[in-house]
């Protein structure tokens, strides 16, 4: 599964010199020429990391990345301008840009600062333990280089469990968290997750990982 970036930029030919490179280094890259389309386009493709040129016809890239971060979005940001002011960097961190490049600019350097975005994006996007191996992009688990297949309830139970690693779960945070009931006074469905549960994490690991509390929960360990 390749990456989506979208690119907003006005300038033809820097858009297609970028495209063209982002698009060899793997990237999935979709381009946009003016504001409007940019911002529609976060929403309708929701892309992995967005490139935006600060002028822009109808709405400029400052005000894309404001509106972004009003609606809540986190995607990475990229902005692109010839402005290098102290003033304008400023301003265009503050709109909520992650990161900020003054033409002209080596492509070179648009890459790596690419890469450092999508890798912090990506960590986020991997929860471990031991040798298990959770991937929340493409809802794969693993076991050293066994793929687990859960179903979606076993692998948000799962989930749960390796975001408070080492840490007591009661039955009732679990079935909040993994089921949303708020109130449930028959924890046997829990139960009978976790034995699904460890038995295919058992299958090529025989050493247990969840374990029993006692009239309480479970642990991760
Ligand atoms: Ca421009």
């Amino acid at each position: 599964m390749s990456l989506k970036i979208l690119l907003v930029e006005d300038e033809p030919r820097l858009a297609q010199f970028l495209n063209l490179e982002l698009t060899s280094a793997g990237y999935g890259v979709t381009v946009c020429n003016d504001g409007m389309s940019g911002l529609m386009s976060v929403r309708q493709l929701d892309p992995h990391l967005v490139i935006i040129d600060w002028m822009l016809p109808y709405l400029s890239g400052l005000e894309i990345c404001r509106r972004l971060r009003q609606t809540g979005s986190k995607v990475p940001i990229i902005l692109l301008t010839a402005k290098d002011r102290i003033a304008d960097r400023v301003a265009g961190l503050d709109s909520g840009a992650d990161d900020y490049l003054t033409k002209p600019f080596r492509v070179e350097e648009l890459l790596a600062r690419v890469r450092t975005r999508l890798r912090n994006l990506q960590n986020q996007q991997m929860l471990r333990h031991a040798s298990l191996t959770l991937n929340r992009t493409t809802r794969e688990v693993f076991y050293e280089t066994h793929l687990i297949k859960l179903t979606v309830k076993e692998f948000e139970l799962l989930e749960y469990f390796l975001k408070n690693p080492k840490s007591v779960l009661s039955r009732q945070q679990i079935v909040k968290e993994v089921w949303n009931y708020e109130h449930l006074q028959n924890y046997n469905i829990v139960h009978v997750y976790i034995s699904h549960l460890r038995q295919k994490l058992e299958q090529h690991n025989p050493q247990r990982l969840i374990h029993t509390v006692r009239g309480y929960g479970y642990i991760l360990r």
